[in-house]
């Protein structure tokens, strides 16, 4: 799959929102029936909860394969529906579904990215995964620029004094990639106990010990801005004394997390927190739209990968069948030439 930022509005059969294994493998089962789609997601990379929650641990329950981990199942999933050439964009969040006059959906992205869909499909899962924000005063008065979530590159801190607020591997990773870059870099957390691997651990203590990272123990209390500009951080210590630390750029990590969020605005049938289908078809009430995996409900309904595989085959099979106006031909892989030329694949049969 690729990851693209084309000119906007992109017109597409399918949209599916949400990357995770369900989503994932509707756009295998959407390519098989000759529809190509669009893929957003609001984490950085693919692969939802399998990704972000468990990588590194073993799943033994998906069929044919007798143990994988979360990390393993998504670069399978990837290969797999390589050939669909899907387009992705990462890091964005659905933030808004409306019906068009002609029938076609609108979905507008927290970038501005819009795109005018025949059809959608909802594997928002848990929720969207976004990182969780800092809530104190003064946040809102900061210009553009300055207040960085778990960013990908830190570039913009060259030269610059940062503070990186965090306890875990990623506010670590990025406190050690500041102090290459920085004028200074502090690392500014509750506790002086830090969740990170060993060799980033090391890394950090001698980074301390030299003098490159201040590390400050201690709670944000407040932003303190001129004309929209950081200036300074404030910080109340153990025993509730306020300081000031100088800050241009503020690197927060203090973990990503799902939210339900916008899904819920759609106004989709729901029933606690989840959408109502039918799982004939995976349809929700409004035509064109369909839902599968962790966000769905229907009765007898599991939370699990097996069954969101499931869920999108009927997907794909009903919304062929909507958008294409007639019921799709069952074929097998194994067989059919025209899947072998969808999956680039020769046969010695075919
Ligand atoms: C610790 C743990 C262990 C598990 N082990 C197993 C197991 O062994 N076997 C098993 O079958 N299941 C297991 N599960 C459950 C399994 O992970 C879920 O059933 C599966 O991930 C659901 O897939 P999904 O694609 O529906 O949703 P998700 O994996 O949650 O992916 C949804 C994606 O949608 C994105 N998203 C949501 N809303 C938006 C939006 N508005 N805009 C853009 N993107 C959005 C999210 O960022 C996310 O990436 C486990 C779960 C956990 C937490």
């Amino acid at each position: 799959m690729q990851d693209t930022s084309g000119a906007q509005p992109i017109q597409t059969d399918a949209l599916v929102i949400g990357a995770g294994p369900a989503g994932l493998f509707q756009v295998f089962q959407l390519g098989l029936q000759g529809i190509r789609c669009h893929v957003v997601d609001a984490l950085p990379h693919v692969g939802g909860q399998c990704a972000q929650l468990y990588g590194d641990k073993p799943i033994y329950d998906i069929p044919g394969i007798p143990v994988c981990t979360g990390h393993e199942l998504v670069q399978l999933l990837q290969r797999q529906v390589a050939p669909m050439d899907a387009q992705l964009h990462l890091s964005q969040q659905v933030a808004q579904l409306q019906r068009m006059d002609d029938g076609r959906w609108l979905a507008q992205t927290s970038q501005g990215l819009e795109l005018h869909a025949r059809s959608v499909f909802i594997a928002a899962g848990v929720g969207a995964f976004v990182p969780k924000a800092l809530k104190v005063p003064g946040v809102e008065r900061l210009a553009a620029g300055q207040l960085h979530y778990h960013p990908a590159d830190l570039d913009m801190v060259r030269g610059r004094t940062a503070i990186v607020h965090g306890g875990d591997e990623e506010a670590v990773a990025a406190a050690i990639a500041c102090a290459d870059r920085a004028q200074t870099t502090c690392l500014l957390y509750r506790r002086d106990a830090f969740q990170a691997s060993a060799p980033l651990l090391e890394r950090l203590q001698e980074l301390r010990d030299s003098g490159a990272i201040r590390v400050v123990i201690g709670q944000i209390t407040q932003l303190h801005a001129d004309s929209g500009l950081l200036r300074a951080v404030q910080w109340m210590d153990g025993e509730g004394q306020e300081h000031e630390l100088a800050a241009q750029q503020l690197v927060v990590c203090l973990g990503i997390s799902p939210r339900l969020g916008p899904v819920a605005e759609w106004g989709l049938a729901m029933e606690r927190k989840q959408l109502l289908v039918n799982p004939a078809t995976q349809a929700t009430d409004a035509p064109g739209i369909y839902a599968i995996g962790d966000i769905v409900s229907y009765p007898g309904k599991h939370k699990l990968i097996l069954c969101g595989f499931h869920e999108a085959t009927m997907a794909a099979f009903a919304a062929a069948e909507y958008l294409q106006g007639e019921k799709p031909l069952l074929q097998y892989t194994t067989t059919s030439a025209r899947l072998h030329a969808i999956l680039g694949v020769s046969h010695p049969d075919a």
